[in-house]
């Protein structure tokens, strides 16, 4: 994710709020540098203030989309700037929050318009017996509910994004825990048998599998 947001105190709730959930975010607190980075690197979602020094989130958004930059972006506007969210909305953002807000409500609209993007429909994930709702974030496992901690579902939602695929510790610890660790950290490895523990219940059959030298995959049905 990138946030782009002068206002300390709201970068710093998002930022909590969002690591939480095991998305990666970067933030910047001027329009200047955010629109560099908007246009250099590759984000799943950009959380783009409007009243931003520098540049403003607006005509971030209008470059971004005259460039032909499809990246979800979800817009901030305060109570009164109701002509700039349509402008937003008319400039081709994604959808809009007005502050203040709840970080809950931020990740919601996250994970709707990131879905939407990658063309995805429903808010849930199957794989065999294994439901998985990313809104409630309920997790079934053949209509059994699995209680997962935040860590245990990013990375089931991670596997679960392509059943049958083979992720590498690396990427899984990139993905999931977001910053650099020594590769020989074991942390996917408990995580993993931690969720194997709580999927498999009551019979002992789980549907992650190990690939020896390899990584992980979660079984296709
Ligand atoms: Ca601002």
């Amino acid at each position: 994710m990138l946030v782009v947001e002068d206002e300390k105190q709201i970068a710093g709730f998002i930022r909590n709020g969002l690591e939480e959930q095991g998305f990666t975010v970067d933030v910047c607190d001027n329009g200047n540098d955010g629109y560099v980075l908007a246009t250099t690197q590759s984000f799943d979602v950009i959380v783009l203030d409007i009243m931003l020094p520098g540049r403003d989130g607006l005509s971030i958004l209008r470059n971004l989309r005259k460039q032909k930059n499809a990246v979800p972006v979800i817009v901030l506007t305060a109570r009164t700037e109701l002509d700039e969210r349509i402008e937003g909305l008319n400039l081709g953002a994604d959808d809009y929050l007005t502050k203040p807000f709840y970080v809950e409500e931020l990740i919601a609209r996250i994970h709707a318009v990131a879905r939407r993007a990658s063309g995805e429909q429903l808010s849930i994930l199957q794989a065999g017996d294994l439901t998985v709702n990313l809104i409630t974030r309920e997790v079934q496992r053949g209509g059994r509910p699995v209680t997962l901690t935040t860590r245990e579902f990013s990375l089931l939602e991670y596997l679960l994004r392509s059943p049958g695929r083979v992720y590498t510790r690396t990427q899984i610890l990139e993905h999931v825990w977001g910053y650099d660790f020594d590769p020989n950290t074991n942390l996917v490895d408990v995580h993993i048998q931690r969720l194997r523990k709580k999927l498999a219940g009551t019979d002992s059959d789980s549907p992650i599998e190990t690939v020896r030298g390899v990584g992980y995959r979660l079984r296709k049905a």
